[in-house]
């Protein structure tokens, strides 16, 4: 096992690691911008090392600095968190380099995965369900409107480096797809540098369901059954909950094991999500996969008792995964809420500032994961979460009530936050019969 690792994010996803360090007996050092300097959880860490300004691009993005922080303080790994360097394959390989270990996937493996043409032909030798559409890379406009015209409109038309929604065009008949194969090209160029485009059968109406997969260095991959995060605005989570309801088991269960296999091809070691999208029938398409820890992981961790964080720095040590797939079983029924400071009845307005008021809700099954204490006070520079409700039930029944149970006794202040907006969806008939899909929410607010 390591000795030290270093922590290249903050919030509360730095004192998730933290906690995860602590337990596996490893020592942490934190680094941190003059923003958080004064964050609490760096009163946790065992060394912290200010890397710069504010700005991300001046600290929590700075390679030279994170590396330099873990040569100076000895650390013999990085934890990247999620976000800023957490998907960057260039940084992966700067810490091979440098001989200290990141933890998550090698840099071929994050390069493979993170290019959506290279993945979606693995997945198709992994048996992993896929949207139908081009084989690979568009050369040729008429090539694209042929496949279009076999697979039906409306196709989409994405960007194999694409991320961030960015280098994407719908088309809805064969004029569309040609300006929309030439304007995706262009934006894929300009945001990433490559401008290779595919085509695929776009959804209408769908839910977004994602799959937890754990791999090792040994070959080994296990899956912890599935999430649904359907409740969405502008593509950013607000509820998920696990495991996805209205999924037959035997569904369930192949889609699950064929993302384990999609890993294992992929020799992945560490935590990854991949992601569908799932139509009313059942069928499931996978959209990509994302290389790291995500936000919504202890949604599984409630329902397998898989700590998710801890395997994977154990994997990252090169120990085999402590757990079989025989021995993961589905437990009860999880729910998430993130916390977002931003003020729904005003266009999700960001709330910068300090909170005076942070009273939390408590009882049996109730799990909050926040950085934030009274008087913390919420830096203007980065994402709005401040923290994350998660709750457990014995069945998706007892886990709403929970959770409305749950979000009544929060008491933030005086900053708004996302609490009033998820009070209302679980409320919803939408919500509570899972009869729902990814643009659901965004039809109620337009309301
Ligand atoms: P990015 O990496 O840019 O986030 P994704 O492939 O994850 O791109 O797609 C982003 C979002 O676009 C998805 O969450 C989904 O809402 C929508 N989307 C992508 N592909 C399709 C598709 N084939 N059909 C319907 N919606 C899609």
């Amino acid at each position: 096992m390591f000795g030290k690792i270093l922590i290249a994010n903050r919030g509360e996803i730095a004192l998730r690691i933290i906690r995860a360090a602590r337990e596996l007996e490893v020592d942490t050092v934190c680094v941190y911008s003059e923003a958080d300097a004064n964050a609490p959880w760096l009163e946790l860490a065992d060394e912290t090392v200010c890397i710069g300004k504010a700005p991300s691009s001046e600290s929590y993005l700075r390679i030279d600095r994170i590396i330099s922080a873990a040569e100076m303080t000895d650390s013999d790994a990085i934890h990247p968190g999620y976000g800023f360097l957490a998907e960057n394959a260039h940084f992966a390989s700067v810490c091979r380099d440098c001989e200290i270990e990141f933890i998550g996937p090698s840099p071929e493996a994050m390069g493979l995965l993170g290019d959506k043409i290279n993945c979606k032909r693995l997945a198709k030798k992994a048996g992993t369900p896929i949207f139908p559409g081009t084989d690979g890379e568009i050369e040729e406009l008429d090539e694209a409107v042929k496949v279009a015209s076999e697979i039906g409109y409306p196709v989409i038309v994405k960007a194999t480096a694409g991320g961030g929604g960015k280098g994407m065009r719908i088309a809805r008949n064969v004029a569309g797809l040609r300006t929309a194969v030439t304007a995706a090209q262009q934006e894929a160029i300009a945001s990433f540098g490559n401008g290779a485009v595919y085509l695929e059968k776009f959804l209408e109406s769908a839910r977004h369901i994602e799959v937890q997969v754990l791999g090792d260095k040994h070959g080994n991959a296990v899956h912890l059954f599935n999430r649904d995060c359907t409740s969405q605005r502008r593509h950013q989570k607000l509820i998920e909950e696990g495991p996805a309801p209205g999924v037959s088991p035997e569904i369930r269960d192949r889609v699950c094991a064929s993302a384990a296999e999609l890993i294992r091809k992929a020799n992945y070691s560490g935590a990854a999500t991949v992601e569908f999208l799932m139509n009313k029938e059942q069928e499931f398409f996978m959209l990509e996969v994302n290389t790291r820890v995500q936000v919504e992981h202890p949604v599984t961790e409630m329902i397998t008792g898989v700590d998710i964080v801890k395997e994977s720095i154990c994997v990252a040590a090169g120990e085999p995964l402590s757990w079989k797939q025989e021995d993961i079983r589905l437990n009860g029924h999880a729910i998430e809420c993130r916390l977002n400071a931003e003020d729904p009845s005003n266009n999700f307005m960001p709330q910068p500032g300090i909170i005076e008021t942070w009273q939390l809700a408590g009882g049996p099954g109730v799990r909050i994961e926040s950085h934030v204490r009274p008087n913390y006070r919420i830096p203007p520079n980065y994402d709005s979460m401040i923290g994350k409700l998660i709750v457990h039930g014995r069945n998706r029944d007892e886990a709403i009530a929970r959770m409305r149970a749950a979000l009544g006794e929060m008491k933030i202040g005086p900053i708004a936050t996302t609490i009033p907006l998820q009070q209302r969806l679980l409320t919803h008939h939408a919500f509570v019969s899972a009869d729902f899909d990814i643009n659901w929410v965004e039809r109620l607010l337009d309301e």
